[in-house]
This record gives structure tokens, sequence and C-alpha cells, in this order.
């Protein structure tokens, strides 16, 4: 729903909302708000509730750090976590700087960006995300232990499951906020669950994607359990992806589908899928930012290793699910959930335009079992490697031309920054295998 200001005025004094959030996204992903009383939204409508930037990671120089808040009137939503003495509403808002300009270093401002290099060659992109994520027990003082919810063991016959029910009031408290839940399953390790809802346009769906992050982890805290969007937080199962399925229409109509071809994929099907795989390496640092999200993208899991599509098997990287005609899309498996998901939406829908405009064409699909092939085989069918770690991921970030384009200067070099410590800060520390494997043969 789109609201001018004098509606929504009217409309948080109806509902009698005490609070309104004024939400955002830092450069790394984590959400932030300032909350004003009620009595303070005309002021935030007319685009007057200021910040001091220089707080927030990879925002501005200490100088420069005054920053606005201009809140997307179509992204007001009452939220069903309010506390018992007021009700709470959000507003997501767009970051400006002091001279009324889009601030550069607003991920939402680069998602913006990137749709608008889409709708300049006419495109609409539509995009479904599919988010896994792990329940784990607390302790006695809320402390999440990294012990899964249902492998616990007390009570087999338990008369209901702790993250079934947990799962259950995630899916109502998001389809009040406005989310058309689509499907919600146990997923393939313990303790891991996906809920996926109705695809979208790009910017809803990075909003959405902050906003589920969000009620998954309060509605799980109400259980008393801890829920985690980290990539892999237990070795030896299974770990969370974030699965995106993208299209782009044209004049309102699927772009990627054409009924007179073998797979029933059109040209800009096929140049998108190439671009994407282009720059798999370039993006991964963005799709997949953490130390720890390397360790999900290893043989055995479901997760992509090799840099390859296919339109048959779940190895991939990319994978053309079965659906045609409105539903043909592609399905983009290496992201994981720990993304900042208007950075990842911006690099992977600037990957598959570039394929676009260029006209690349992919190599063959893959529908043999790539962890079957040999180094030497996967060599001979072109098939590299996703980066193995976050050093690698650098290394290609940089390297491709691509990422600075799209996220601009400011952004390109703040991320970057950020994960060159992180990656010097993990490096030297002494992991447990090393104590394990070194200590007493040495
Ligand atoms: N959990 C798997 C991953 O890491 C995906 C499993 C699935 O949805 N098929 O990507
Ligand atoms: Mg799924
Ligand atoms: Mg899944
Ligand atoms: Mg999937």
């Amino acid at each position: 729903p789109t609201f001018d200001k004098e509606k929504l005025l009217k409309l948080v004094q109806e509902n009698e909302i005490g609070f309104i959030r004024l939400q955002f996204t830092d450069i790394l992903g984590s959400l932030k708000n300032i909350a004003i009383p009620a009595k303070q939204l005309e002021k935030a409508l007319n685009n007057q509730i200021m910040f001091d930037g220089s707080s927030i990671e990879g925002f501005v120089r200490i100088e420069e750090s005054d920053m606005y808040l201009r809140p997307d009137l179509s992204t007001f939503a009452v939220l069903p976590l309010q506390s018992e003495r007021a009700k709470v509403a959000r507003l997501i808002c767009d970051v400006y700087t002091t001279e009324g300009v889009p601030f550069e270093g607003d991920p939402r401002n680069v998602l913006k960006r990137a749709l608008a290099r889409a709708e300049k060659l006419g495109y609409a992109c539509q995009v479904g995300p599919e988010l896994e994520f792990f329940l784990f027990l607390t302790d006695k003082d809320g402390k999440p232990l990294v012990q899964t919810q249902d492998d616990a063991g007390y009570f087999d016959l338990g008369p209901v499951d702790l993250g079934e029910s947990a799962r259950c009031d995630m899916c109502l408290a998001l389809e009040e906020l406005g989310f058309e839940i689509e499907a919600s399953h146990h997923e393939a390790a313990h303790g891991q669950h996906e809920i996926d809802f109705k695809y979208g346009s790009a910017l809803r769906i990075a909003d959405d994607i902050m906003t589920f992050k969000l009620v998954v982890k309060s509605v799980a805290m109400r259980h008393g359990l801890h829920a985690t969007f980290m990539p892999k937080p237990i070795f030896g199962i299974a770990g969370s992806g974030m699965h995106v399925n993208i299209s782009l229409t044209k004049d309102g109509k699927n772009a990627f589908y054409d009924e007179n071809d073998p797979m029933q994929l059109s040209k800009e099907a096929y140049h998108f899928i190439a671009g994407l795989l282009e720059h798999a390496r370039g993006t991964a640092l963005i799709t997949n930012p953490l130390v720890n999200s390397y360790k999900r993208l290893v043989p055995g899991y479901e997760a992509p290793v090799y840099i390859a599509w296919s339109a048959h098997n779940r190895s991939p990287l990319i994978r053309i699910p079965s659906a045609r005609k409105a539903g043909t899309r592609v399905e983009v498996r290496n992201p994981d959930p720990s993304a900042n998901p208007y950075l990842a939406l911006a690099v992977l829908i600037n990957a598959g335009l570039d394929g676009i405009e260029r006209e690349l064409m992919p190599p063959a699909s893959t529908d043999s079992n790539i962890y079957d092939m040999s180094e030497d085989e996967r060599k001979a069918a072109g098939i590299e490697n996703l980066p193995a770690g976050l050093d690698e991921a650098i290394a290609a970030y940089k390297q491709d031309p691509l990422l600075r384009q799209c996220l601009g200067h400011h952004v390109f070099y703040r991320y970057l920054d950020a994960k060159v410590a992180e990656w010097d800060d993990y490096r030297v520390q002494i992991h447990p295998w090393e104590i394990d494997h070194y200590l007493s043969k040495n």
C-alpha cells in the first residue's frame, strides 16, 4: 500500500501508535533504527530526522557525519512485536546527505541504482528468496547454545515440537506484516528450517528480507530459542543458504521464457545466466560475506562449490527450476542469509545485466553430477570453483571491475576494508582443529 503524508498521519493516530521505528541498513547488513514518538512523525515525514552517521558501520567520517532519513511511505507497517504499553510501527528509510542527495553509502540506494540500470534496458526485476536458519536452545540466561532444538533428545514423544510451534508463530507474525507465506518446512539438518514467501519486486524483497530476519529472531526469542542465519554453524551437517530466484519482466511479460527454445529459455535468460557465472567469483564476497560462509560452500551438503548451471540437478551454482511461462526464473544457490540483501541483489542483478548487455553465452549446462567429476574432467568442461575462503573472495572482488561499478566508490572500499580486517583477525587465531591435530604430535 502507498500512503500520502496526511493519510499516514491519520492512520497512526487512529491506530493509537505510540512509536515509529525509522529503519535503515548499514553496509554490512545490520538493521538500524531510530525510534521516534508518534508526535514526531510529521517532522520525520518532512525528512527532518537527522542522525549521526559516524557511529554506523561503514557510513561516514566524523567530520561529515550528519545524515538525514527519508521514510519510504510505502513501507509503513504496524509491527506485531510491540510492547504491551504501546503499538509500534515502522518505516523503512532512505539515507540522504545534508545536501539533500541520496547518500552513496546507503545499501538501499545501491540497489535502487541497479534497478534503474535494469529499467533503462526495459526490465523490471522480480526476486523470490528462500531463507534457511537454525533454531538453537538457550541457557538459563537466554544465551544461545550451539545445540539444536530438535536433537536435544529429552522428550522424543513431546506433544508439540518446540521448533515447529515457533515456526508456525513466525509465519503468523510475518503474515500480519503482509508477507504471503508460500511454504515453510523443516530443512535437512537438525533444528534447521526454511520459510518461503512470495516473490516480488527486488527493492521490496530486500526490505522484506531484513524484516523477515528480525521477525524470525524475535519470535524465536519468545519461544526461548535462538534463531541464527549464520551460514554454517555446525560442522558435518548442512548449512543455511539463501537461494535467490530472479526473473526479469519486459512490458509485463516474463523475459526469460521462449516457447521455441529447446529449454524454453530466451536469449536474455542465457545471457543473464552467463553474466551470473562470469561474475560469480567477484560477487561472492557480497553474497557470501563471512569467513564462515565458505565453510558452507563445500561438497556434500547441497550447497554449490562449482561455477556451473543446470536445469536438472541441485548441485550447481545456478539451477533453472522447471516452471516456465510466467514462472521462468533462475535460482542462484550460493548466497547465504548473512549477506546484506540490498547489496546481494544489486550485484546479482548487475552481473546478469552485464551478460545481457555484452550478449554473453553460458557454456553448455552440466546435467551430470559435478561432484562425481574429477578435477581434470571439470577443467575440460571449463568448470571453475567458487572462492574457497574469504581471502580468495576478497582477491576476486578486487579483480572484477563490476563490483566497483555497481557498489560505487564509497561502498566498494568501506566493504573491502571491513572484510580485509575480518580476514586478518581470523587468520591469526588458533583454531581448535589445530590443537586437535598438532598439539600432541609436535
Ligand atoms: N541447505 C542447503 C544450502 O546450503 C540447501 C538445501 C536445499 O534447499 N535444497 O544451500
Ligand atoms: Mg527451498
Ligand atoms: Mg532449502
Ligand atoms: Mg531452492
